[in-house]
């Protein structure tokens, strides 16, 4: 017999105490935080097995990108890694089923899409392309027509940790502090999160890479609207949030408001504190 060392508890993160917190000042939002806690669990263990990519972009193509509002990183740019994404996409799909956020048809059809090689491959690949807003993007052929309804929202989970690392890799160059346009200059998918900087800011969050970039501090970010009266804007109660709702698109956005926060925004955390401010958006008629 061996002795086997015995070996400490991995600390907790930051996101994951205050996540439990909520659980504990809001019992009603219980199942939403175990849900969280597992989702990123998998992208946490995918993610540390993920590289910081070398991106090389010749010299004045960045520019030239964002002047044609292109976003920076193209599906070969992606350290992907097509059996941990699988492994990511499965995992994804249990816990979505297991918390009754996806049907068991869609889930097992999933299931037999990620054992698929010949499959799986060419329709992420094409979904990137097709949603990156690339120079070679073919807008309107996402995911294909018979493809189960949550397919897309495990997608963009399954790719998080790869694309997460390709924001990490290039938003600190400073041609990206330039980019004003209102989708993602990584990926070029749509913000569904914001945060409002101490001086005040609002920086918009990618739901797919989660990078951050600044954009105009009241427009529309899905239908460009900038007539202040036709955007609708509240805080909860606490003040530690807001939604920016447009009354041309209906859509909204919800925003952390760090001008007198004690801690910076946390997306994981804060998209779960403000689900109710979800209802209270919808309840008004606005769509996420
Ligand atoms: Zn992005
Ligand atoms: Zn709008």
């Amino acid at each position: 017999m061996t002795d086997q060392p015995v070996r400490a508890p991995r600390a907790e993160s930051r996101d994951v105490i205050e996540l439990k917190q909520i659980k504990t000042a809001h019992p009603e939002l219980a199942s939403a935080v175990d849900m969280q806690l597992e989702l990123m669990e998998v992208q946490r263990r995918v993610q540390t097995r993920v590289p910081l990519p070398w991106i090389q972009l010749a010299p004045g193509w960045i520019e030239a990108q964002h002047h044609a509002g292109y976003s920076a990183v193209r599906f070969g740019d992606i350290p992907l890694d097509w059996s941990d994404f699988r492994l990511a996409l499965r995992q994804t799909a249990d816990i979505l089923h297991r918390f009754e956020a996806m049907e068991r048809a869609d889930h097992d059809q999933i299931l037999a899409l990620s054992r698929s090689g010949n499959a799986l491959e060419p329709l992420v690949t094409q979904w990137y392309t097709a949603t990156s807003r690339g120079a070679r993007g073919e807008p309107g052929a996402g995911v294909p027509d018979s493809a189960p309804q949550s397919l897309e929202h495990v997608l963009v989970l399954a790719l998080r940790p790869f694309l997460s690392r390709c924001a990490e890799a290039l938003l600190p160059r400073p041609e990206f502090s330039a980019w004003r346009h209102p989708h993602c200059p990584i990926c070029g998918w749509e913000p569904d999160f914001a945060v409002i900087t101490p001086a005040a800011d609002r920086r918009l969050i990618c739901g797919r890479c989660q990078g951050q970039w600044t954009a105009d501090p009241l427009a529309c970010p899905f239908c460009g609207n900038g007539d202040r009266s036709r955007i609708t804007s509240f805080a909860s109660r606490d003040g530690r949030y807001r939604v920016y709702a447009c009354d041309v698109c209906r859509k909204y956005l919800k925003a952390y408001d760090a001008r007198n926060a004690s801690r910076p925004v946390m997306v994981a955390v804060d998209t779960i504190a403000t689900l109710p401010l979800d209802a209270a958006a919808m309840q008004r008629g606005y769509s996420s």
